[in-house]
C-alpha cells in the first residue's frame, strides 16, 4: 500500500516529567509533569490513533489485528515495537526489565523488554545509569539489602547524539535533564529497584526487589554498538543497532534522498528540523509508518529522523 500512516501520540504524566514535550516538540501535553510521549504504540496502556488517511481514527492495535497486510503479514499477537520520547526533568527510578522467558512465566505471558536510547538532548553535565558494580548475585543481594546504592549503581556521562542498547537484566535509569527517543519491545513490564526514597501522593512507589534480583545480570556487561554511516543522496544514514527485535537507524537529510522500503514496514520519527516525504510535509515531532509494499520514497528538507523496523 502506498500511503504514509501518521500516528497521534499518547501522553503520560510522571512524577519525574516536565514540559519539554510541549516546549521543544509543540505537543498539547496534559499537565506540567508529562514524562512520556508514546509516539508509536499499540500497547493497551496507550494505543495510538491513526491521523488522517484511509485509517483515520482507528487504533494501531486494530490495524495490527485486522489489516495485517500493512505489516507484511508479520506474525505475533501484538504489534512488536513501542516508540517513546521521554522528558526526564527529574531522575527516573532505577530499574530493570525481564527477558521474554521470565516475563512469560511471571507476568501473565507478557513480553520482556529490550530497549535502546537515542539521546535527543541533555544538560551539559548530564549522566545516565547503565549497569552496576556487583560481581555476583550474592554481592548484589547484599548491596541491595544494605541499601549501598551509590556503591552499586554505575553512572556514566552522556551527550547529545549518544546511543545505548539496554538488554533485559541491565540495571538502568534515565537521569534528570535528559530528552530521549526510546525504541523498545512492546512491553510495559518494569521492576523498580530503587526510587531515591521519593513519594508519590504521599507514598513511596512500589519496589520489586525480589524480581529485580532474579533478573539482573551479574556481572554487568555493556553492549558495544558499532555505528556505521552511509551516504544516500543528500542524506547520511547511520546504523545504530540491530538485535533480535529491532533494527534502528538515524537519517540526517540536507536536501533530498531516495530510499526503497525493504522491510515488512518501517517506523519514522522526525526529531529535528522539517522537510517532507513524497511531497507530504513533515516537522519535528511527527511520527509515521510506511506500510508493506510502499516501495520507493523520497525524504527531503533539513531534518533528522530516527527510523526502525521490527526484526
Ligand atoms: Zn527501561
Amino acid at each position: 500500500m502506498h500511503e504514509v500512516i501518521f500516528l497521534k501520540p499518547v501522553f503520560k504524566e510522571m512524577i519525574w516529567g516536565g514540559t519539554r514535550l510541549r516546549d521543544d516538540f509543540g505537543y498539547a501535553i496534559p499537565g506540567g509533569k508529562t514524562g512520556e510521549c508514546w509516539a508509536v504504540s499499540a500497547h493497551k496502556n496507550g494505543d495510538c490513533k491513526i491521523l488522517g488517511g484511509s485509517f483515520d481514527g482507528k487504533h494501531l492495535s486494530e490495524l495490527w489485528e485486522k489489516n495485517r497486510e500493512l505489516f507484511g503479514g508479520m506474525k505475533g499477537d501484538v504489534f512488536p515495537l513501542l516508540i517513546k520520547i521521554i522528558d526526564a526533568k527529574e531522575d527516573l527510578s532505577i530499574q530493570v526489565h525481564p527477558d521474554d522467558a521470565y516475563a512469560k512465566e511471571h507476568e501473565n505471558g507478557s513480553l520482556g523488554k529490550t530497549e535502546c536510547w537515542y539521546i535527543l538532548d541533555c544538560d551539559a553535565d548530564a549522566k545516565i545509569v547503565i549497569g552496576h558494580h556487583a560481581k555476583s548475585k550474592e554481592e548484589l543481594g547484599q548491596m541491595i539489602g544494605q541499601k549501598r546504592w551509590n556503591e552499586l549503581i554505575r553512572v556514566i556521562p552522556i551527550k547529545k547524539g549518544d546511543f545505548f542498547q539496554i538488554m533485559p537484566g541491565t540495571v538502568h535509569a534515565i537521569k534528570g535533564g535528559t530528552l530521549i527517543l526510546e525504541t523498545q519491545q512492546n512491553s510495559d513490564i518494569t521492576y523498580r529497584l530503587y526510587d531515591y526514597d521519593r513519594l508519590q501522593d504521599g507514598k513511596p512507589r512500589e519496589l520489586h526487589l525480589e524480581k529485580s534480583i532474579d533478573v539482573i545480570r551479574c556481572p554487568h556487561g555493556d553492549v558495544e554498538t558499532e555505528r556505521t554511516r552511509q551516504q544516500v543522496g543528500d542524506a547520511i544514514k547511520e546504523h545504530l543497532v540491530s538485535c533480535g527485535y529491532y533494527s534502528v537507524d538515524r537519517i540526517e537529510v540536507k536536501g533530498s534522498a531516495d530510499f526503497t522500503l525493504a522491510d515488512a514496514f518501517r517506523i519514522f520519527s522526525v526529531v529535528e528540523g522539517q522537510g517532507g516525504i513524497d511531497g507530504i510535509k513533515l516537522k519535528k515531532g511527527d511520527h509515521f509508518l510506511l506500510p508493506a509494499g510502499y516501495g520507493d520514497y523520497r525524504l527531503s528538507g533539513d531534518m533528522v529522523l530516527i527510523t526502525s523496523c521490527a526484526v
